[in-house]
C-alpha cells in the first residue's frame, strides 16, 4: 500500500486498499466517475498543478508569501447622491 495523488481530484490516496475502487491514477471517487468526467477533470488538475509551481516560483524569486487582497479605493461613496430633500 502506497500513498498516491489522484489525478483528478489532487487527493492523496492509499492504493491498493481494500474495498476501494481506487486505481493507480485515481482515488475511490474519482474512479467511479464516467470517462469523459475523468478527463476533464485530470485536465483541470494538471493544470493547477501547474499553476501551483508557477506561483511558487514566483514566491520563490519575489519574496512574496502571501497575495494582498486588491482593495479598490472608494470614489464618490458619500456626498454626490442625487439626493433631494426638499
Ligand atoms: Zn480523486
Amino acid at each position: 500500500m502506497s500513498e498516491r495523488t489522484c489525478r483528478c481530484c489532487g487527493r492523496k490516496f492509499e492504493h491498493p486498499a481494500p474495498a476501494s475502487l481506487s486505481t493507480k491514477r485515481d482515488c475511490h471517487d474519482c474512479a467511479q466517475l464516467p470517462e469523459g468526467v475523468r478527463r476533464v477533470l485530470e485536465g483541470h488538475q494538471g493544470e493547477i498543478v501547474r499553476l501551483r509551481r508557477e506561483v511558487d516560483q514566483i514566491r520563490a524569486a519575489t519574496g512574496v508569501t502571501m497575495p494582498k487582497p486588491v482593495r479598490r479605493p472608494k470614489a464618490d461613496a458619500e456626498g454626490d447622491g442625487p439626493v433631494s430633500t426638499s
